[in-house]
Formats: C-alpha cells, structure tokens, sequence
C-alpha cells in the first residue's frame, strides 16, 4: 500500500491532498524547542496543516506566536478541563477576547482521570461552550470516560449550532453517533495503531469514513512504530495507514476524506 503513496526517493504522489492534523501540542516541550524540524518533517510525511489547542492560558501567547509565524499552523483557544480551577471570570473574559483569531474552542471537555471536581470542569467545559456558540466557532472536545454527561452538555449549551470534533475518541460506536448527530467529527488518534486497541478499531470499522478526522495529540500517543518517541505530526501517516487498513480503502481515498471532514468542521483553516 506504501506504494500508492511514496515513490522510490520517500516523495509523495503529486495528487497528495496534504494531511490536517487536528490535534497537536506544538507549543509544548519537546516539540516547541525543534518547531522549524517537526514543521519540515511534517511537510515531507505529507502533513499540510496543524491544529494547535489550548492547554493553560500561560501557552495562549506563545500559540499566537507560533501562528504568526507558520502558515500552517492554527490555534484554537481554550482551558483543559484538567486547568478547569482556572477558567475565572478574568480568564474567560481574556479567553472572549483573543478566541476569534483562533479556528476553534479547544480544548475542552470532562475527564474523571483528573482530580479536579467535574463539577468544576463542567461548569468551564459549559462557559467555554457558550463562548463558542456565541462567536460561532467549532469546539474541540477532550472526553474520557464521561461521554453521556458530555453528550448531555453539548445538547443542552446548543453545540449544534457550530459542531466540532472529538478529540482522541475513545468512545463506543453508539455514543460517536450521537455526536455526529449534533455535527461533530470523530477524531482518530495513534491509539488505533496499537493492536490491542480493539474497541477503537470497531469504532473505525463501523462509522463511515466520512464522518473521520485524524490527529496526533503530540508529543503523546505515539503510534506502535515509534513508540517510546515523542509524537509529532509528521507520524500522522501511521494513523491513516492503519484506518485506510481498516477501512478497506486505499489510504489516499482516506486522506481525501479526512482531509475533506477536517476542513468541514473547522472552516477557519484556510487552504491553497
Ligand atoms: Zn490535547
């Protein structure tokens, strides 16, 4: 299948539509301290454009940065849920002044993993929410273990009206349908590159590969290849190989359509 995509010098085919990967932490260490290398590698592993979320409100400036500086890179603003205790009235109000010069609301959510009350992280999770309804901007949701409640929320704060994507899904076949009902993308991180992730596998297997997006989440997640590696973007050809597998189709129809997906629930990423 490789073939299909590389020639004999690793280039690939002219009719490349070039990778989003929806997810990636490029203001983070390691990958912040060698960005113009992971950039470069990622433009060779055919990866045309990154999503960069928001983590803590101390990373928004150095997000900006970076944006002004790569063309190809594109923040979303926003409060982890695992900084929940953060997002104050003076925060969010920061938070409403700069989120229009990002392409999402991102990332947020609920993950019981963190010792922050979900009482907490639901009561941010539904300000930013708002926030997003409010400017019209998509959302990128972080959800472990919580997806009825998060399902709930999303209803409820009228999530409907600007979509977005669920962020390193790892969710069942059932729930994921309930979130493409209310216009979300279900996002495919480098967990399905691990043989036993079976529950993601028949996740890919069993939603149209339309309805998918792809991500790194680096510099986590790595794909079984180079684990024990930080992650970056340029490895977000593992990810898609391993869902082109699953899904029957040659991994250029799969680049085509979740390259297709990203641009449709993420508008703001500008192309060509
Ligand atoms: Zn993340």
């Amino acid at each position: 299948m490789e073939t299909v995509l590389l020639n004999e010098d690793n280039v690939l085919c002219d009719e490349w539509p070039g990778l989003i990967d929806t997810h990636c932490h490029l203001d983070l260490e390691p990958l912040s301290a060698h960005l113009a290398d992971v950039l470069a590698n990622a433009e060779r592993a055919g990866v045309s454009h990154c999503v960069v979320p928001g983590v803590h409100p101390d990373g928004w400036e150095r997000m900006a940065g970076l944006a002004g500086r790569y063309k190809q890179v594109f923040p979303a603003y926003g409060i982890h849920p695992m900084h929940a205790g953060l997002a104050d009235d003076d925060r969010l109000s920061h938070l409403a002044s700069i989120a229009a010069a990002g392409v999402a609301i991102g990332e947020i959510g609920l993950d019981p993993a963190y010792t922050i009350p979900l009482e907490r992280q639901e009561r941010a999770f539904r300000d930013q929410l708002r926030l997003a309804v409010s400017l019209g901007l998509p959302v990128l949701v972080h959800c472990r273990r919580a997806f009825q409640r998060t399902l709930r929320i999303l209803q409820e704060e009228g999530a409907h009206h600007v979509g977005g994507l669920m962020h390193a899904y790892s969710g069942s076949s059932e729930m994921a349908r309930e979130f493409i009902r209310l216009g979300f993308a279900i996002s495919i991180s480098g967990m399905v590159t691990r043989n036993n992730s079976l529950r993601l596998h028949r996740v890919v297997h069993e939603l149209a590969l339309e309805e998918l997006v792809l991500e790194t989440d680096a510099p986590d997640l790595t794909p079984q290849r180079y684990r024990g590696r930080p992650n970056q973007p340029a490895y977000l050809m593992e990810t898609l190989q391993a869902v082109a597998r699953i899904k029957g189709v040659d991994p250029l129809a799969a680049a085509r359509s979740c390259r297709a997906r990203s641009l449709a629930v993420i508008p703001g990423i500008q192309v060509g």
